[in-house]
C-alpha cells in the first residue's frame, strides 16, 4: 500500500461520486472507522458538502474532476451511478482501484444490459428494446395493456417510467426524437415490491440482509418494512441466494441492491425490476436495524475488510421516507424536530441537509420495536409530522391523554 493513498493516522481515503445524502451517511459511517470521505459534489450545498472536510467540486462527467477526487485515495466507489463508462474506463487505465468496476456498474445504469445479464438468472417481466413507437405495441399484443415504458438510462424516482394504458405513438416518437433511448415492460401484476441487498468485497466473501418490502407511492419509495411481513422463509432464502448470485455473475463489488416484484409469494414468482450498485434507499433502516449499517458495509466492502454482520437488532424496523410537503410548511423544521421528539423519543431522526421542495427525499425516520402495526405507525406519523408539521392521526399535545403519555402519573405516598 502506497503510503501517500492514506490519511495522516494510516488510515484509508474512501473517494465518493456524487455529493447527495448516500455520501453523507456514508461519511458518517466513515467516521467511525477512522476516516473521513472524500466527496466529489456538484454544489457546496449538496448533503455530503455541507459536512464533509474533503470536499471536490466537479461534475461526474469530467475524467480531471475524477482524477483528482482518485488523487491519494485507495478506491473510488458511487453514491449516484451518473458517471459515464468511458470515463471510468479511462479512471481504470490510470491504475485507479474503481469499485464497482465500469463493467459491474452498467447494470445499474442501463436498464437493458441488465435484462439481458439476468436472462436465464432471474425471472423478469416480459420486455423489448424501444426503436420505434411500433415496439410499444408489439409487446403489447403479446402481454395486453397497460405497457410500461422506461427510460433504459437516467431514471431514478419513478422519473423515466411511464404507465401507457394503450398505443401512445406520438408520446413514444417525442421521447424518442429527444434522444431519449427507451424500452418497454410488462406492467407485471404483484402482491407487493421486495428489496434484497448485499455486499460483496474484491475478496470474494459476500453478506446479505434480510429481505425487506418497499412500499411504493407514485413510483417511489415511501416505506420499508424490514424484515418482509409474513414473506415464506423459503421465499426470502431464495431471493438472498438470487442477490448473491447477480452479485457473483456481475463481479459487484460493494453494495448490490436488487429491487423485485413477489407476484405470488413463492421464489418462482419472484421478478427483478432493477439493480443499485451503491447504499440505496431500502437499506436505511440498517443504520439502527441491523448489526451493520449499509454505509459502513459499503465502506468495508470497496475496502477489502471483513463484511461486518446482517442481522437484525430488533424483531422490527420500519423506515419513512420524510417527502417534502406539496406547500411550503409555516412550522419551521427545527420546530418540528422538537415536537418529533417530545412525542416520540424513540424513534430516530436522519436530515439530509436538503431544502424542502414537492415530494423531494429530505430525510428519513427508523422507528424499531416488536409489532409492525405498532412500529409501523409511528415511522409514518413521524415521517409525516416532519414533513407536514401535521399529525395525521390528530394527537395534539395538549391533550390529557398525551399529557398522560409524556408525564407519567406517580402514585402519591398515603393517598
Ligand atoms: P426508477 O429507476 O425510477 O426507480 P423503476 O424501474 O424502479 O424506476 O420503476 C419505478 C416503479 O415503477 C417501481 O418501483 C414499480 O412500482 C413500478 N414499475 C416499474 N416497472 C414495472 C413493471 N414492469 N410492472 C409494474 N410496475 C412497474
Amino acid at each position: 500500500m502506497d503510503v501517500a493513498t492514506l490519511a495522516p493516522d494510516g488510515l484509508p481515503v474512501v473517494g465518493m461520486v456524487g455529493g447527495g445524502q448516500l455520501a453523507r451517511m456514508s461519511h458518517q459511517a466513515a467516521i467511525a472507522l477512522g476516516q473521513s470521505l472524500r466527496v466529489l459534489a456538484a454544489a457546496p450545498a449538496d448533503p455530503a458538502a455541507l459536512v464533509c472536510a474533503d470536499v471536490h467540486l466537479g461534475n461526474p462527467d469530467d475524467l480531471d474532476a475524477l482524477r483528482g477526487l482518485a488523487d491519494g485515495a485507495e478506491v473510488v466507489t458511487f453514491d449516484h451511478e451518473g458517471v459515464p463508462g468511458a470515463v471510468l474506463q479511462a479512471l481504470v487505465a490510470d491504475g485507479v482501484a474503481v469499485r464497482p468496476s465500469p463493467e459491474a456498474l452498467r447494470h445499474a445504469q442501463d436498464k437493458l444490459v441488465m435484462r439481458r445479464a439476468l436472462t436465464g438468472l432471474a425471472g423478469m417481466p416480459d420486455h423489448v428494446e424501444v426503436a420505434e413507437p411500433a415496439d410499444v405495441a408489439g409487446l403489447a399484443a403479446r402481454t395486453g395493456w397497460p405497457v410500461v415504458l422506461k427510460a433504459v438510462r437516467g431514471g431514478y424516482d419513478g422519473r423515466g417510467v411511464w404507465l401507457l394504458d394503450g398505443p401512445d405513438p406520438e408520446f413514444v416518437a417525442q421521447l424518442l426524437a429527444a434522444g431519449t433511448p427507451l424500452m418497454a415492460e410488462q406492467a407485471v401484476t404483484m402482491r407487493r415490491e421486495l428489496a434484497v441487498q448485499v455486499a460483496r468485497s474484491p475478496y470474494g466473501q459476500a453478506a446479505a440482509w434480510p429481505v425487506v418490502e418497499t412500499v411504493q407511492r407514485d413510483g417511489q419509495c415511501v416505506e420499508v418494512l424490514a424484515p418482509a411481513p409474513g414473506l415464506d422463509p423459503a421465499t426470502a432464502a431464495a431471493a438472498q441466494q438470487l442477490a448473491l448470485r447477480i452479485a457473483a455473475e456481475l463481479d459487484v463489488t460493494g453494495l448490490l441492491a436488487v429491487e423485485l416484484f413477489d407476484t405470488d409469494g413463492t421464489a418462482a414468482g419472484l421478478m427483478v425490476n432493477e439493480l443499485a450498485m451503491r447504499p440505496h434507499n431500502s437499506g436505511h433502516w440498517t443504520i439502527e436495524g441491523a448489526r451493520t449499517s449499509q454505509f459502513e458495509q459499503h465502506l468495508r466492502a470497496v475496502l477489502d475488510y471483513p463484511l461486518g454482520a446482517t442481522e437484525a437488532t430488533a424483531p422490527v424496523a420500519v423506515m419513512a421516507n420524510v417527502l417534502g410537503a406539496a406547500a411550503p410548511v409555516a412550522m419551521s423544521l427545527d420546530e418540528r424536530v422538537h415536537h418529533l421528539f417530545a412525542r416520540f423519543p424513540d424513534v430516530k431522526v436522519h436530515l439530509y441537509g436538503k431544502a424542502e421542495r414537492p415530494a423531494r427525499k429530505v430525510g428519513h425516520v427508523t422507528a424499531l420495536g416488536d409489532r409492525l402495526d405498532e412500529v409501523r405507525a409511528r415511522a409514518v406519523l413521524a415521517a409525516g409530522w416532519l414533513a407536514t408539521a401535521t399529525w395525521a392521526d390528530g394527537w395534539s399535545p395538549d391533550d390529557a391523554d398525551a399529557r398522560a403519555t409524556r408525564f407519567p402519573r406517580r402514585a402519591v405516598p398515603g393517598a
